[in-house]
């Protein structure tokens, strides 16, 4: 990878306060009250050993996915499933390690989550023999990769009428077509793909299967984008990939089932993400503009400086309350999986939630570059960086439209009550 970092022009005094210890002693200041004696155990645990652990190793210049075995090691890749022996999982414990890995590297938990949430959730949902439980263990180790293939270029929002075909040929399923803006695609080992038997019944003829990266047929390309150069993110061709029926997930009609549901987890997890971006910027703004003098005097003593930077702590003080309520709004998902109603309600929660977040995130991002000045532009402070995670966290898992949308029809349903 071509080397993105620079010199180094930041004060050595704000650099001493500005560490990741400190960063999370503020945090915790505002997040420990917010949750359970074992959540507040795990949260301090994990900082501990990413501060320990994974922080030494993150190096701007490299891809991420070198740090992915890190987490694997201690069961990080995700906590939103049971896993072997790990006691503390959900999606609270989710959130949590999305907001505190951000902290350390938005790029990594991008990533992070699309392995770890987006492509492993359905295998530990839906995944019931023992190849799949092989290629869970793969994936939950760090040392393999996994991804998801929705998008196409023609049907982004309008995810439901895919034209990629999947069609049932006895022994096998035979998949063609090409998905876009495959994150981790390019380096991944495994791939859950979506496709239709019919096109003009996308519901009822929608599967769900695992290709792996050895499968005959599979081409990935990496697509230019310049938001994220640590993450890879693709375009995926099918040619006549030949499927065992041991890789699939949802048959015929289930598949379009599975969508849905996993969308909800992806959104979740991107609200931890969005929310750990945001917690990340607002602490370093508060203090590098507390260290920083001009004029004689810190800047944050100008009330131009600290009021909109108190504005955006009221609004992700408020944001982050409501991130872990739908979090544990998820568990009615999984306690009621066959009451439409509920799912409905929790799928528009988290579309709600998930708009709010990824958007505070992105303008917290920007107005703190605005206040903090040129210094956040460089890499010395990670903002900019984080920013542009935070636009992607925006437009995946769902365009901030389409999260509208969704609220929208919710909303809409109350009509009916009267
Ligand atoms: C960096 C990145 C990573 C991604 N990772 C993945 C991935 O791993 N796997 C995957 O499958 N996809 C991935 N995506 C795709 C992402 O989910 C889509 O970009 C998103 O769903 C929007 O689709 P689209 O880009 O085709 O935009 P379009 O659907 O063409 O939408 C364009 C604009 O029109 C608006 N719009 C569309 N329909 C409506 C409507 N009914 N009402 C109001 N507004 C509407 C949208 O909100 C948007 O503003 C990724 C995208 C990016 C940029």
């Amino acid at each position: 990878m071509k080397k993105i970092t620079g010199v180094d022009i930041l004060d050595e005094k704000i650099k001493e306060k500005l560490t990741t210890a400190n960063i999370f002693k503020i945090f915790n200041r505002f997040i420990i009250p917010l949750i359970t004696k074992p959540e507040q155990d795990f949260l301090e645990e994990l900082e501990e050993y990413l501060m320990n652990e994974l922080e030494p190793k993150v190096n701007l210049d490299h891809d991420v996915y070198e740090l992915f075995p890190i987490l694997g090691k201690v069961k990080l890749m995700q906590r939103l499933n049971a896993y072997k022996h790990v006691r503390r999982h959900g999606m609270r414990y989710e959130v949590l390690l999305a907001m505190a890995v951000s902290i350390i590297d938005p790029e990594l938990d991008l990533a992070r989550v699309v392995s770890g949430v987006i492509f492993s959730n359905p295998c530990f949902q839906y995944g019931e023999n023992d190849k799949i439980k092989k290629i869970i263990d793969e994936v939950m180790s760090g040392e393999k990769i996994g991804c998801i293939c929705i998008t196409e270029r023609k049907h982004g929002s309008d995810a439901v009428n895919m034209e990629t075909k999947i069609e049932d040929k006895g022994d096998y399923l035979l998949v063609n077509g090409e998905k876009i803006y495959t994150t981790n695609g390019p380096v991944a080992d495994y791939f859950i793909v979506y496709g239709v038997e019919d096109t003009n019944d996308p519901r009822g003829s929608m599967y769900q299967v695992i290709v792996e990266r050895d499968f005959e047929g599979l081409e990935t390309n990496r697509l230019g984008i310049q938001s994220v150069p640590r993450v890879h993110i693709g375009q995926t061709i099918f040619r006549d990939v030949k499927v065992p029926k041991e890789n699939i997930l949802g048959g015929r009609g289930l598949g379009y089932k599975n969508l849905f549901e996993g969308l909800v987890a992806e959104r979740n997890a991107i609200i931890g993400s969005s929310l750990g971006i945001a917690w990340l910027v607002a602490i370093k703004a508060l203090i590098y503009t507390n260290f920083r003098d001009q004029f004689g005097r810190s800047i944050y003593d100008f009330q131009a400086v600290s009021f909109p930077i108190t504005k955006l702590f009221t609004e992700l003080m408020a944001a982050t309350e409501l991130g872990f309520k739908t979090a544990t709004e998820y568990r009615k998902v999984e306690k009621y999986e066959y009451q439409s109603k509920i799912i409905k309600y929790a799928a528009a929660f988290s579309s709600g939630t998930k708009f709010l977040a990824s958007n505070l995130a992105y303008r917290l991002c920007y107005e703190a570059q605005q206040l903090c000045g040129g210094i956040a532009f460089t890499d010395n402070l990670m903002i900019d960086k984080a920013l542009e995670v935070a636009k992607v966290q925006e437009i995946i898992g769902g365009a901030r439209n389409i999260q509208l949308y969704l609220v929208s029809r919710a909303v809409k349903d109350m009509i009916r009550l009267l």
